[in-house]
């Protein structure tokens, strides 16, 4: 299982699939990218290998200068195209990935199918993106911290959206993610490894916090939703 995310000057497909290459050692039985491009959501996901979805991707290349990719180790829900990441609110414009388990999810569920919001997957996951458009009144970081109130478990997100369409929301608790910043992008993903073919200046984030990474800058908040510093670490090594 693996996490990347790119907002850049330059198309994200190229980061996020390289990101998945190196975190393959984590293991996966499904991948899957969403790209934000002129204001839309173009996701493709598949089970099975990486190369899959690469060989998909081949005849069918999307553009976008901010996305997000997956892999997954299947916990809640069989290996399929269906249940893999990353997964779409209703109307598709919110995308997420997710690494992690949900504890409260059938709960949380429940509410949601209760307030009419259509599950695509049986994943714990995607009750997050679900709950994140419930509380999305045009602000998605206050969205997210509601959300942070309310699931339980271990978790890295990255989000995207066509409502803020140059950013890419992260958070994690207990599980990992790292971020990284050259003069051209944003990046997050899983693992140092996937970051240092584009930048060895990397940022790590505790739980609960939050970063916002749009093409110049990162920007990181507490649980409060109060903007805090965080210094760059030089990662002095070669991949
Ligand atoms: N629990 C989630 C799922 O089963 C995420 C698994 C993962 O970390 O890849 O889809």
């Amino acid at each position: 299982c693996g996490i990347t995310a790119f907002s850049g000057k330059e198309d994200a497909l190229p980061f996020l699939l390289q990101g998945l290459s190196k975190l393959e050692y984590r293991g996966y039985d499904s991948a899957g990218v969403t790209l934000v491009d002129n204001n839309k959501l173009f996701t493709l996901k598949t089970k099975g290998r990486l190369q899959n979805l690469i060989d998909q991707l081949d005849h069918d290349a999307p553009t976008g200068l901010v996305g997000i990719g997956h892999t997954r180790w299947a916990t809640h829900g069989i290996p399929s195209n269906l249940n893999s990441h990353p997964h779409t609110n209703n109307n598709n414009t919110i995308s997420l990935v997710h690494n992690g388990i949900i504890e409260n999810y059938r709960d949380l569920k429940e509410k949601l199918l209760a307030q009419g919001y259509t599950f695509k997957s049986e994943t714990d996951s995607e009750v997050v993106v679900h709950l994140l458009d419930s509380y999305y009144h045009g602000n998605m970081l206050e969205a997210l911290k509601k959300v942070i109130s309310q699931i339980q478990g271990s978790y890295a997100l990255c989000i995207v959206s066509t409502l803020e369409p140059d950013t890419v929301y992260v958070t994690k608790k207990d599980s990992p993610l790292v971020l990284g910043k050259s003069e051209h992008a944003s990046f997050g993903a899983s693992d140092i490894p996937a970051l240092l073919d584009y930048t060895k200046d990397v940022y790590f984030i505790e739980d609960y916090e939050i970063a916002r990474l749009c093409k110049d800058k990162i920007t990181f908040y507490n649980i409060d939703g109060t903007e805090i510093y965080k210094e760059i670490t030089h990662i002095p090594y070669d991949s």
